[in-house]
């Protein structure tokens, strides 16, 4: 297919391609969808040879948000009956991280709901950063507390982050439609705000919200504008008790193509396959990791995910491996400290909840019906928050 090989050629070279090209990724047909893999594969094996990078979440503080987003099973209102906690202490943080560490996980992503975080918050979250970075050498962390205030990303970085995390979610045309107690234009402000205090940025998206294609290129576009160094694609596990509840419009294949166009948008950024993964992959996930370079590890933030242990029997049954710490995840040139942005010449590319999305659209493309499998929707009752052990 003329179109794959001209994208396996611009993604080889770090080239931005056309819109007309990314849309056409999400139009190809269930009978191409593993030319379309094998294609976005080679761009992958380029840029992350056959590396995971396996991250684990641990969710400070969940549920009782005052925000509205309607992915998000600890909204305001949410009847998902959901695990509910105020702020973990910094040893408990530090004991659920330690697990994800000895499960393999290179990152741990430490992740509060709510609107964004005082500065008594920050100071709490920073206090957390230092014993999780005292009693785990060498393990990066990023934190996911909302939208930021000045001068709160810097004092993160102070205190050990590598990384901050917030998600666009969604087209900056149908944001409006997902959330309304904040804007989109909050959000690009916050992923700014990482950068600019020096912090790895992180932000990604969420599919199967009724979003048409449109939508999932030009959020896609705006990332790489963006230009972060990992992009989480979350598909939606649509929650009883919140409002997206009955949007199941997601097909493995769909899947699949909406991750291969990742790739060839951003093709040497981290891509991070998270939250719905074992819904709406289901068995076709190890097909995923040809196509993104690094994965959530074990459960998300209210919802189970596989055991742990089964993440890594998959990374290696489909002949990856996990990356270890002493590897730098990123391309020698992004690791550099130069973005996708400075060479690319044609262009480029919550808080909380949103990175494991519990987490709309125009109607489902045609083709694209798909079951609802309530069946695989499991709220987390292990880890974090509870006594039980977690999953890593
Ligand atoms: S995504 Fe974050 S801000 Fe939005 S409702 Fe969920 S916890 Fe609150």
């Amino acid at each position: 297919m003329d179109l794959l090989n001209t994208l396996v050629e611009k993604g080889l070279r770090r080239e931005l391609p056309t819109r007309e090209e990314a849309l056409a990724v999400l139009a190809t047909s269930d009978d191409d969808v593993l030319d379309v893999v094998a294609a976005a594969g080679k761009v992958r094996r380029q840029w992350f040879g056959r590396r995971v990078k396996l991250n684990y979440l641990v969710n400070l503080k969940s549920g009782l948000c005052p925000e509205d987003c309607s992915y998000c099973s600890q909204r305001l209102g949410s009847k998902a009956e959901i695990l509910k906690y105020t702020w973990l202490k910094p040893e408990e943080a530090s004991e659920a991280a330690a697990a994800g560490v000895a499960g393999g996980a290179k990152r741990v992503c430490l992740v509060a709901s709510g609107r964004g975080p005082t500065d008594r918050d920050v100071d709490r979250v920073s206090r957390t950063i230092e014993a999780i970075k005292e009693q785990n050498e060498g393990v990066e962390v990023c934190a996911c507390l909302g939208l930021l205030s000045d001068g709160q990303a810097e004092r993160l970085r102070d205190a050990g982050a590598d990384a901050y995390n917030h998600n666009l979610n969604t087209s900056e045309g149908t944001y409006g439609d997902i959330t309304t107690t904040h804007t989109y234009a909050d959000r690009v402000d916050t992923v700014n705000k990482a950068h600019a205090a020096g912090l790895s940025a992180c932000s990604g998206l969420i599919a199967g919200m009724g979003e048409s294609d449109e939508d999932l290129v030009d959020v896609v576009f705006a990332l790489r504008e963006l230009d972060p160094d990992s992009v989480p694609v979350n598909f939606l596990i649509p929650f009883e008790g919140t409002p997206l509840a009955k949007e199941w419009h997601l097909t493995p294949q769909r899947c699949l193509r909406i991750l291969a166009m990742t790739r060839f948008v951003c093709p040497d950024v981290e891509v991070r396959l998270a939250g719905g993964r074992e819904v709406h992959l289901r068995s076709m996930q190890p097909l995923a990791l040809h196509l993104v370079n690094s994965i959530f590890l074990g459960d998300y933030l209210t919802s189970e995910g596989q055991a742990g242990k089964t993440d890594l029997e998959m990374i290696a049954d489909a002949g990856f491996e996990v990356e270890g710490s002493d590897t730098t995840t990123l391309p020698e040139h992004r690791a550099a400290g130069g973005g996708c942005g400075s060479v690319c010449g044609d262009g480029d590319s919550g808080g909380c909840a949103s990175e494991a999305a519990e987490a709309r659209t125009t109607a489902a493309p045609a083709g694209e019906a798909s079951a609802a499998r309530t069946d695989l929707v499991a709220v987390r009752r292990r880890g974090a928050g509870t006594d039980l052990a977690p999953n890593a």
